[in-house]
C-alpha cells in the first residue's frame, strides 16, 4: 500500500486541539490585531503619500517576498541550491523586512509542514479548512503533535549558518525595525516623505498584504487548483497564488519535488516565477550554484503513469476535501 494513500484513508481525523477548547494564543492574537489595525491606518494614508513612497511600498513586496521564497523557503528550508555569503546576507535582510519570524523558526515549521502535510502534526493543516490553514493556526496554541514533530526532527544544519544564528538572536527586534521603521527612515531621508506616512504605508500596509499573500500558499494553494503531479495530495497548482507570492503557487509540484529550486515544472515564460528568475540571475553572476530540479524524477513518474493508463489502471482517487467532510463522516 502506498504510504500517502494509507495516510488519506485515515481522514477525517478527530480535531482535538482548537479554539473551542480555549487554547487561544493571546500574545499572537494581540500582535495580529496590531498588524491589521496599523495596516488599516496605512490604507487611510495612501492618498497622502508621494509617488516615490508608493513605488517604494510596491517594490518592498518582491524584496520582502524574495526574503521568504528565495531565502527561507527555497534556500534554508529545502536546500534547493547553494548561495554565496553575500547573497545569504542580502536574503537575511529581505527576510527581516518580511518579518515572518526568524529563518530558523520559519524553516523548522515548514519542514514539519512538508513531512506531515494534512495531518495533526502539520502546523497549518488544510483539512481543518481555509481560515485555519490561512491564519487561524497562528491564533491558537500549537497542537501537541506539531510540537512533538518539531522536537523529533533535526534542524542543526540551520544553526550551522552563522547568519541564521545571528538573525535568530536578534529576533524579533531587528525584524520589527526592518519591517516597520526602516521603510519610513529611507523614505524620509531620501525623498523627504513624512516618516509616519511611510511607516504606515511602506511598512505596516505592505507588510500585512505580503503576509496574506504568503498565507495564501498554505490556504488557497492547498485547497484550490489542479493536481497534475500527485493526485493524492492537497497541494495544488494555483496561478493566482503564484502572482501574489512571487512564484510560489505551483504547490502540487513543490510538495512532490520540494528540492526543486524553481518550485515549478516549467520555465518562467509559461509559469509566473520571479523567484526563479532572481535565483537564475544570481547564478549567472556566480552567487548561486548547484541548483537542483525535479525534472528527471517527474519524467520517470509521468512515464509510469502513462504505462498505467495504457494498461487501463485508473489514477488513484483524490482525498476528501474539508467541504466533503461533515460531522466526522465523508459525504459519499
Ligand atoms: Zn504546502
Ligand atoms: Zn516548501
Amino acid at each position: 500500500m502506498d504510504l500517502s494513500l494509507q495516510m488519506f484513508r485515515d481522514i477525517p481525523k478527530v480535531v482535538s486541539y482548537h479554539y473551542k477548547e480555549g487554547n487561544f494564543n493571546w500574545p499572537m492574537i494581540i500582535y495580529i490585531s496590531f498588524v491589521h489595525t496599523t495596516a488599516i491606518i496605512g490604507a487611510l494614508k495612501v492618498a497622502q503619500c508621494s509617488p516615490q513612497t508608493l513605488i517604494w511600498a510596491f517594490l518592498l513586496w518582491p524584496i520582502s517576498g524574495f526574503g521568504i521564497t528565495v531565502g527561507v523557503h527555497r534556500l534554508w528550508s529545502h536546500r534547493s541550491y547553494e548561495a554565496h555569503f553575500i547573497l545569504r546576507f542580502f536574503l537575511v535582510l529581505c527576510n527581516s523586512i518580511a518579518n515572518q519570524g526568524s529563518i530558523y523558526h520559519w524553516a523548522r515549521d515548514h519542514r514539519v509542514h512538508h513531512k506531515f502535510s494534512e495531518t495533526d502534526a502539520d502546523p497549518h493543516n488544510a483539512t481543518r479548512g481555509f481560515f485555519y490553514a490561512h491564519m487561524g493556526w497562528l491564533l491558537v496554541k500549537k497542537d501537541p503533535a506539531v510540537v512533538k514533530a518539531g522536537r523529533e526532527m533535526d534542524f542543526s544544519d540551520l544553526l550551522a549558518d552563522p547568519l541564521v544564528r545571528i538573525q535568530k538572536n536578534m529576533d524579533p527586534w531587528f525584524a520589527l525595525y526592518m519591517c516597520y521603521v526602516m521603510p519610513g527612515q529611507v523614505a524620509s531621508y531620501f525623498w523627504g516623505e513624512d516618516f509616519w506616512n511611510a511607516f504606515f504605508v511602506a511598512g505596516a500596509l505592505r507588510y500585512c498584504i505580503v503576509l496574506h499573500f504568503t498565507w495564501l500558499v498554505n490556504s488557497a494553494a492547498h485547497l484550490y487548483g489542479d493536481h497534475p503531479y500527485d493526485v493524492l495530495s492537497y497541494p495544488a497548482e494555483n496561478p493566482i497564488v503564484s502572482w501574489c507570492a512571487v512564484g510560489e503557487g505551483w504547490h502540487n509540484w513543490h510538495h512532490k519535488y520540494p528540492f526543486d529550486y524553481s518550485a515549478s515544472e516549467y520555465g518562467v515564460s509559461s509559469q509566473f516565477n520571479p523567484s526563479r528568475m532572481f535565483i537564475d540571475a544570481c547564478a549567472a553572476v556566480g552567487l548561486v550554484w548547484n541548483r537542483k530540479t525535479g525534472t528527471a524524477a517527474w519524467q520517470m513518474g509521468r512515464a509510469r503513469r502513462d504505462r498505467d493508463a495504457a494498461a487501463g489502471i485508473p489514477l488513484p482517487k483524490a482525498p476528501p476535501r474539508p467541504w466533503e467532510v461533515q460531522e466526522g463522516k465523508k459525504v459519499e
